[in-house]
């Protein structure tokens, strides 16, 4: 027998830069043009952003000179699905566009989502830039490079780890957005400020009127730190087999009620409930203390957010749904915990931690 062996070992730097700041979007062409990424762009947006930032951004690119298209979906979770990635991608086919090509991700984090997956398999891969529109695309979604779509059977069960060519994040695009939806990314940036970071905790407890008024100096500072701690944690774990755990916390109870309210909460107020549920259980659980959980609470209200269920739903379903979560490990239920605010819990270098079904039970009964 012969053998013959296709090595495949190689380092390659996918690293990229966020750029943060006002005003920033018009840099973008003049920019792409200078490195030459590619011969043609697609724009990919949503039908609301397309109207309000996609078409001054068509202009930009037309008038820099960049062959660019502007193509965008309907607006909506709804819509992050396999039917709008095939319109997506066949309209691409239809004007053209080859593997010299490159996509402009315009939106919040569904238009990430879905153009960075389109970005992942059109034409075996091609590169693509993030602009994140919303709080929570900004903060979390345009990091890290997991695209994808959702199923009938579950919420981003396709897609792939996809890194973007870079970030530009205009914090003037988000002072279009409604208040729902800066509640959407407090919840993602007080779970930062838990996870990692006390100072930013801090800063959201005295500032916060500021966030909702939109001041974007202050905005910039408190993406810029978000994007700094979700990117040395991507840094350190790209495909999540530790330290990117932390970046869990509220969720594995968040994505249970999300499934059980059939996704009508919205995902903050699920994970604001489930920061709530999971705090609690490092409460009983005497890693965390009830000064610290009380601060979380009162921050979570403060933004606007849930911390606790309207209606008592089914517990039993609720632990059941956990254990169908993608962070179960063999049916038991794993939960990121934090020590203190700006801590997690973290024995023996794991960050995961077993959590026995009856306390989780109890801990749901007392919110
Ligand atoms: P979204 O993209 O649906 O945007 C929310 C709404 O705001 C939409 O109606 C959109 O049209 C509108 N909008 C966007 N920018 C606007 C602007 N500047 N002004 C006015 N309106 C604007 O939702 P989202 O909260 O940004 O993102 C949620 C999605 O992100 C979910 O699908 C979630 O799974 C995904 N996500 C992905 C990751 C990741 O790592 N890939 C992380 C977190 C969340």
């Amino acid at each position: 027998m012969e053998k013959v062996i296709v090595k495949l070992k190689k380092t390659e730097d996918k690293s990229y830069e966020i750029l943060i700041g006002g005003n920033i979007l018009k840099n973008i062409p003049t920019e792409l043009k200078k490195i030459g990424l590619a011969h043609s762009y697609a724009i990919i947006s949503d039908s609301n952003v397309a109207n309000l930032h996609g078409k001054k951004l068509l202009d930009q690119f037309v008038k820099s000179g960049l062959k660019t298209h502007l193509i965008y979906f309907p607006a909506g979770e709804i819509n992050k699905n396999r039917g709008t990635k095939v319109i997506l991608e066949n309209k691409m086919l239809k004007l053209g566009l080859a593997r010299d090509s490159a996509i402009i991700a315009l939106g919040g984090g569904v238009v990430g989502d879905v153009a960075g997956f389109v970005a992942a398999t059109y034409n075996r891969g091609i590169p693509y830039i993030q602009v994140p529109t919303t709080l929570v695309a900004c903060v979390d979604s345009s990091i890290g490079g997991k695209t994808g779509i959702d199923t009938p059977y579950g919420k981003n069960l396709i897609g792939a780890f996809h890194q973007p060519y870079g970030v530009y994040i205009d914090v003037e695009t988000l002072a279009t957005l409604e208040k729902k939806e800066i509640r959407e990314g407090l919840a993602e940036i007080i779970k930062y400020g838990v996870i990692i970071d006390e100072r930013l905790f801090r800063l959201i407890e005295n500032q916060i009127d500021q966030i909702f008024s939109y001041n974007p100096e202050l905005l910039i500072s408190i993406i810029k730190r978000c994007c700094e701690i979700k990117g040395s944690i991507v840094e350190r774990d790209e495909r999540e087999s530790n330290l990117r755990k932390i970046l869990n916390f509220g969720h594995t109870v968040g994505h249970a009620i999300e499934k059980i309210y059939n996704y009508k909460m919205t995902h903050g107020e699920a994970i604001s409930i489930g920061m709530i549920i999971e705090g609690k259980i490092a409460l009983n659980l005497g890693v965390l203390d009830r000064g610290d959980f009380e601060r979380l609470v009162i921050l979570l209200r403060k933004a606007g957010l849930p911390t606790r269920l309207s209606k008592r739903p089914d517990l039993r379903m609720m632990i059941d749904t956990m254990k169908l979560d993608k962070k179960a490990r063999d049916g038991n239920i794993e939960m990121v915990l934090p020590s203190k605010i700006g801590e997690m819990s973290d024995s023996e270098g794991k960050f995961g931690i077993k959590i026995e079904e009856d306390l989780i039970y109890n801990s749901l009964e007392q919110i």
